[in-house]
């Protein structure tokens, strides 16, 4: 989301004639796109700050993102932060400057403390998307690649959620779950496929919630981006396991686009903590769907979520979740230790899990997910795979992923770069497949 964010920012300097440099060279603005998923998400900020301003230290310092959204008096008391922009105001930066001209000591009209300026809407205002829904914005695209070919473009199709869950700021810091509509997004993809990409992300907060406030839903979308030309892949970056129904599996087991791939954030795997997560489904349901996905398309790559640590997981309910977890046919896990986030019910309710516990846990999922994911990649010896391939080179090699996520590692060949390529898989490592390009 962040990705697909900042590149819309990107495009508003492009626009008007800013030059886009990388981070660690100096430059005259800096905007800091920030997060607030993580604690530490504080400290981070202030060091990027610093860092900005140790290369260039006139630059004019704008901080906007989830973290200026949450907590903007703490940003703007950063020292050399001179402008707080809010989940609203970002989309607008250039009506909140007036030549960059960077202020010396507090903001007017602040107190001493105060070094940047703070326009944050409160986030019960905040309705629109984000991006002009009439106009086509190509900002939406992110080139993902280094060396200027285009491969995989992420596309923003929903922000903001509804639901409640009971550890997280997303719902505080981005508002309301709202889309665009069908026919917008389908104008972007044409666009995108007319830049050169070849894979499209679908990317949101909660993506299985996209069009609900319009009448329309994701498979209706999913349904209409199957027949934009050009476009040879599209991902569903992530869908709630509540959301993610049975005629969407069915559909994209039926298409020839959407990637054999789900990725179903849990959480957890012991359903007393799902309830305290007020997560709106229990082991029950994950199991079906993951059966489901399973039944009709024996080799989708299945990814989850799993938050470790969370207040009152006891050694016997993480034992349970583990076991929950190795008995389900996925792929992959990304394994998250819990962060307690000020204002959130659950920092209400105490009973804190020893975070050298926590480490140890994450440690014990994450190797649950290597294995998986090894046994996965070896399933593919001696197929023939469609891959796209990145153009990235790393010491003579190659990546790409196949449309059922697995890692491919080929022999460097630019030619390939860019291309959905036939590779026949004759090795596996940890979490790559090592493939040859069948010419
Ligand atoms: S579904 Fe839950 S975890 Fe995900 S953004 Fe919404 S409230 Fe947060």
């Amino acid at each position: 989301m962040n990705y697909a964010e900042t590149v819309q920012i990107e495009k508003e300097f492009l626009d008007r004639g800013f030059e886009i440099v990388d981070p660690s060279s100096s430059a005259d603005v800096f905007v800091i796109n920030t997060c607030t998923v993580t604690q530490s998400a504080d400290s981070d900020c202030r060091q990027i700050v610093r860092r900005a301003l140790r290369t260039s230290p006139d630059a004019f310092v704008v901080v906007t993102g989830c973290y200026a959204q949450g907590k903007p008096d703490e940003v703007a008391r950063i020292e050399g932060v001179d402008l707080v922009l809010g989940a609203k105001e970002k989309f607008h930066l250039f009506d909140f400057v007036d030549g960059f001209e960077k202020h010396s000591g507090s903001a007017d009209g602040l107190g001493a403390n105060y070094h940047g300026r703070i326009f944050v809407s409160p986030i019960d205002e905040i309705v629109e998307f984000g991006f002009a829904d009439s106009a086509i914005n190509p900002a939406q695209i992110r080139d993902d690649s280094q060396m200027g070919v285009r491969t995989r473009a992420f596309l923003k199709v929903q922000d903001g959620c509804d639901y409640n869950c009971s550890y997280c700021t997303i719902p505080a810091v981005r508002g309301v779950s709202r889309s665009p509509s069908i026919n917008f997004l389908v104008e972007q993809a044409s666009r995108i496929a007319s830049a050169g990409f070849k894979e499209v992300v679908l990317s949101g907060v909660n993506v299985g919630d996209f069009g609900r406030e319009k009448g329309e839903s994701l498979l209706d979308l999913l349904k209409a981006l199957e027949q934009v030309d050009g476009v040879s892949r599209y991902r569903i970056s992530s869908i709630e396991p509540n959301l993610l129904t049975r005629e969407i599996v069915k559909f994209v087991a039926s298409s020839s686009k959407f990637c054999k791939h789900f990725h179903i954030p849990m959480q957890n795997g012991a359903d007393e903590i799902l309830k305290k997560m007020r997560r709106r489904y229990n082991t029950n349901q994950y199991r079906e769907t993951v059966n489901f996905i399973r039944e009709l398309i024996p080799d989708a790559g299945i990814g989850a979520d799993v938050i470790v640590g969370f207040p009152g997981e006891t050694g016997e309910l993480f034992e349970k979740s583990v076991n929950f977890i190795e008995s389900l046919p996925l792929t992959y896990l990304h394994v998250f230790s819990y962060s307690e986030r000020q204002g959130t019910l659950s920092s209400t309710f105490g009973s804190n899990i020893d975070p050298r516990v926590k480490r140890k846990r994450s440690e014990l999922l994450r190797m649950v997910s290597t294995r998986k994911r090894y046994e996965f990649t070896r399933r593919h010896l001696g197929k023939v795979m469609k891959v796209l391939i990145e153009d990235e080179v790393k010491n003579a090699k190659m990546y790409g992923f196949t449309s059922n996520y697995v890692r491919v590692e080929i022999e460097a060949n630019p030619l390939q770069a860019n291309e959905l390529t036939d590779v026949l898989i004759t090795g596996a490592s940890d979490n790559t497949a090592i493939g040859q390009v069948i010419l």
